[in-house]
Order: structure tokens, then C-alpha cells, then sequence
């Protein structure tokens, strides 16, 4: 059974000093993680590369998606290995362009020579040179071209040996899941909250989600629609576990007893509250949520001191400063967009005011919260969560 060869790199992980050895053992974990599921495969550090091999009857683009989903890595790149000898590496280059003739008609190349080895005694522009001239030699369709080729060919000679690769394919960069703490977001079906997530779990924090919805206003296709999209997540992410919780009880106390054009921002408030008890019982320490400044009514800056002001917790808040439009190419390069703009219902749909108010005062806002029992309703939706662990599929 013979296996090819991917070479991963690590982004950021390689500026972690004293705590590299943490975070490339991390890293080395998630990468095995994501190629499990192919039989024999193996993942390793050799002299600050990951090489990742994985048995030849798989395709290798799969596996290079696999493993540039994985938070931390910063490229990937299929490669061979050839022994520390120019002649050898060249009969191994050129029988990797002859595979590139064959199968995308490549016809103008240039070779890219490394030596981080210094006891090899060629140098870097020389290895490229006369390994371009052995593959000119053999495959007589090729020219070089220096400027715009169809293939760069990148030779590196390492301690270990040789290793000769093509496209560098970029992942997500960040730093390897579970490096960094754990936080809610609170998942609505909308186009922002997932790339929330995505952006914080990037960075390394373990992500847990809290979806609220106004059953039966609301439907259960709603709820599968939040569920798809925890699916697409936890191919980043691993197992996501939600936490799903009735907002109607509270919705139909604050329609009955409070002003009409605070109605969304008395909800909003309930959302915090409620998110971070499940929080705390879970052990995050952050709340997460798909705010823009400005994008909504509830999104005004005042709006959101508003909705601070009930919780004690820092809320993460990555999209802030984004435009919608870049939110969106976000989205879709994560795979979450086409879910997002299905169109069901959301619970702060189900009762928006006609004119919500922007700029809230939060005396005003109080003073109309006081008619509620605030504390039994946060203690009445949080008894009543029910929660789905969702699988990547
Ligand atoms: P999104 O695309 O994330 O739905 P939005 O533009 O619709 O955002 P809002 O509906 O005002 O904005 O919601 C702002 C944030 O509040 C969301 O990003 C999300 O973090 C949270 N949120 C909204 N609705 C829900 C919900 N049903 N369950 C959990 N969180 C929610
Ligand atoms: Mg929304």
C-alpha cells in the first residue's frame, strides 16, 4: 500500500516561543483528528514541518481540504520525497511533471530551490537551476518561464531529505482549537452568528452554542436550520453541543406589559440573561454573538449598552466593525450562506415592534422591565433548555 505525502504548516503556532511545544502538540492532535477517518493514516512534526501521509487510494484534494480546515494550519501542500542526491531529486521532479503534463497540460514551469540544509553542497539558486535543466531534458513539451508559469516547482532539501511540492493551498490560519478558552454564542439562523463562531473558534476557543426559539410560532424546520448550521461549524470545530430554549413565555409577558418599540431590545436583554447562566453552568467564559454596529436597531451603539448592561460576562462581539457585504463572502467561504439565507422564521421576528427604538435609555428601559419578574422567567427558560449535540456531517 503506498501513501502520498502532504506537507502542513502552521501559521501563528510557529511565533509561540517558550509555548510552541503546547500548541504544535495541539495542533499535531487536531490534524490526526481530522485524517482519522481514513485508515493508516499518520501525522508527525519532523524538524518544524507536519507531514501528514495518507494511503494513495484516497483523492488528495480531500485530504488537503481536511487538513486546511484545521484552525492553526496556514498551507498545505501535496509533495514527494526524494533522497539528498541533485540527479535523484531532478528524475523525482521530472517524473512529477510528467504526472502534471498528463494531467492538466501544464507546458511553462520554474523551479524554486531551498536549502535549509547547509551541508548540501549546492546552493539555493543553483538547486533550482540545475534541477530545471534535468526536467527540461526529459519532458520536451516544458519551457521555462520565470515570470507567469503554468507550475512552480518548489525543491526544499531538509536535514531529513528532499521534499519537492507544488501548490501551497491556504487554510484558515488562527491557532488550534482549544487553545484559548471556551465561550456561548448565541446562534440565531441568520448569516452573522455562525461566522461569529467560526471567527472566535479560530483563534482557538471552544465554541458551545445557545439557539432560542418561539415554539410554535416559530417551526421546528427553524430549529433544523440553526441544527445545519451547527453541522457546518463542527467541520471546524468538532461536536457542538446547543442548547435550545422557548423564548415565548418571556416574549408574551414583555408584549403584554411593556412598551411596544422596546419589545426587541426587552428580548434582546432576556437572550443575555438567560445565555449566560447556561454559560456559567457550562463553564464558559465568554458570550459570543453576530452583532454589527449599527446593522439593526438593536445594533445602535446605544442599543447594545443596553444590552451589556445585564450581564457580568465579557461578550465577544468579532463582527463589529465588519459591512454586511463582508460578513457575507465570509459566510459563503465557510459554507454556512446558503443555509443562512433559507428562509425560516427567527423568535425575534415573531414580535417585532413597527418602530423599534434606536437610541434607548437605559433608565427608561429598566423602568419597563420592572413591571416583569425578571428572575423567575431567566430561572423558568433556563430549567426548560433542551440541548441537541450536533455531529460534523
Ligand atoms: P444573525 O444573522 O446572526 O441572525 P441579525 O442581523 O439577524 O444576525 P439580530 O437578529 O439582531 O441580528 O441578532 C443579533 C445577534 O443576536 C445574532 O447575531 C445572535 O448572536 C443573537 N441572536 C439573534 N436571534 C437569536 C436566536 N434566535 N437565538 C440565539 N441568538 C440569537
Ligand atoms: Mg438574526
Amino acid at each position: 500500500m503506498k501513501k502520498n505525502l502532504y506537507i502542513v504548516r502552521c501559521g501563528e503556532v510557529a511565533l509561540k516561543g517558550m509555548n510552541r511545544p503546547y500548541f504544535e502538540r495541539i495542533l499535531l492532535e487536531r490534524v490526526k483528528n481530522a485524517i482519522s477517518c481514513y485508515e493508516n493514516a499518520e501525522a508527525c512534526w519532523k524538524n518544524g514541518l507536519m507531514l501528514v501521509r495518507v494511503e494513495d487510494s484516497i483523492p488528495m484534494k480531500e485530504v488537503v481540504k481536511r487538513c486546511s480546515k484545521v484552525f492553526g494550519v496556514a498551507s498545505v501542500s501535496p509533495a514527494v520525497e526524494a533522497p539528498k542526491d541533485i540527479d535523484a531529486i531532478g528524475k523525482v521532479a521530472s517524473d512529477f511533471m510528467m504526472k502534471l503534463i498528463e494531467e492538466e497540460g501544464i507546458k511553462t514551469f520554474k523551479v524554486k530551490g531551498k536549502r535549509a540544509d547547509k551541508n548540501f553542497p549546492i546552493q539555493s539558486p543553483e538547486i533550482g537551476k540545475i534541477v530545471g535543466a534535468i526536467i527540461l531534458k526529459t519532458c520536451k513539451v516544458l519551457s521555462v518561464d520565470v515570470h507567469n508559469p503554468d507550475c512552480e516547482l518548489f525543491v526544499d532539501v531538509r536535514h531529513e531529505g528532499t521534499y519537492i511540492f507544488r501548490d501551497k493551498i491556504k487554510g484558515f490560519g488562527g491557532l488550534p482549537l482549544g487553545t484559548n478558552g471556551r465561550g456561548m454564542i448565541l446562534m440565531s439562523g441568520g448569516i452573522d452568528s455562525p461566522v461569529a463562531a467560526f471567527m472566535m473558534a479560530k483563534r482557538g476557543m471552544t465554541i458551545e452554542a445557545v439557539h432560542f426559539h418561539s415554539y410554535p410560532y416559530t417551526s421546528p424546520r427553524a430549529q433544523k436550520k440553526v441544527e445545519d448550521l451547527c453541522a457546518v461549524l463542527a467541520g471546524y470545530m468538532g461536536t457542538i453541543k446547543m442548547h435550545c430554549i422557548n423564548l415565548l413565555p418571556i416574549q408574551e409577558q414583555i408584549v403584554q406589559n411593556c412598551p411596544e418599540d422596546e419589545t426587541t431590545l426587552l428580548v434582546r436583554r432576556f437572550m443575555m440573561r438567560i445565555a449566560e447562566q447556561i454559560a456559567i453552568k457550562n463553564n464558559n467564559m465568554m458570550l459570543i454573538t453576530g452583532e454589527d454596529l449599527g446593522q439593526v436597531a438593536s445594533q445602535t451603539a446605544e442599543a447594545l449598552v443596553v444590552t451589556d448592561a445585564v450581564v457580568k460576562m465579557p461578550v465577544m462581539r468579532p463582527l463589529i466593525a465588519m459591512d454586511k457585504v463582508d460578513i457575507m463572502e465570509k459566510a459563503q467561504e465557510i459554507g454556512t450562506y446558503e443555509i443562512s439565507i433559507q428562509p425560516y422564521e427567527d423568535c425575534c421576528t415573531v414580535f417585532l415592534p413597527k418602530h423599534p427604538c434606536t437610541k434607548p435609555k437605559l433608565e427608561n428601559i429598566e423602568r419597563s422591565e420592572s413591571a416583569l419578574d425578571v428572575q423567575t422567567l431567566v430561572d423558568a427558560a433556563v430549567a426548560s433548555e433542551e440541548i441537541v449535540v450536533i455531529k460534523p456531517r
